[in-house]
């Protein structure tokens, strides 16, 4: 416990990112992309990748490019952070979730 990993915080949604098991082989992975730093964590269960941005927006369901990361839409954004930890991962599921992306054009 040697520092905040920002779990818990953000815009009140945090209560069920507690259900995911979060990677700790290392620090978090910081992310600097068209000028947002987002902070990536992905769960060892269920594989979903979250991030917590640092402007203090909170946090987004995210794909995990190779090159990029891509802020998922936002009905799948609410809903990944409302729900529980599935426990495992549901590729034919998420799938379709990943394929998803938040409306660059909408702020
Ligand atoms: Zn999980």
């Amino acid at each position: 416990m040697d520092s905040d990993n920002g779990i818990g915080k953000g815009n009140g949604n945090g209560n069920s990112l507690y259900s995911h098991l979060w990677s700790n082989g290392g620090p978090p992975r910081q992310i600097t992309q068209d000028g947002r730093t987002l902070v990536h964590h992905r769960c060892v269960r269920c594989g979903r990748d979250f991030a917590l941005e640092l402007d203090g927006s909170g946090w987004h369901a995210l794909y995990v490019g190779l090159l990029r990361i891509e802020l998922l839409a936002e009905s799948v954004n609410q809903r990944w952070l409302a729900e529980k930890c599935p426990g495992l991962p549901l590729w034919d599921k998420d799938r379709e979730d990943r394929a998803t992306r938040k409306d660059s054009n909408q702020t």
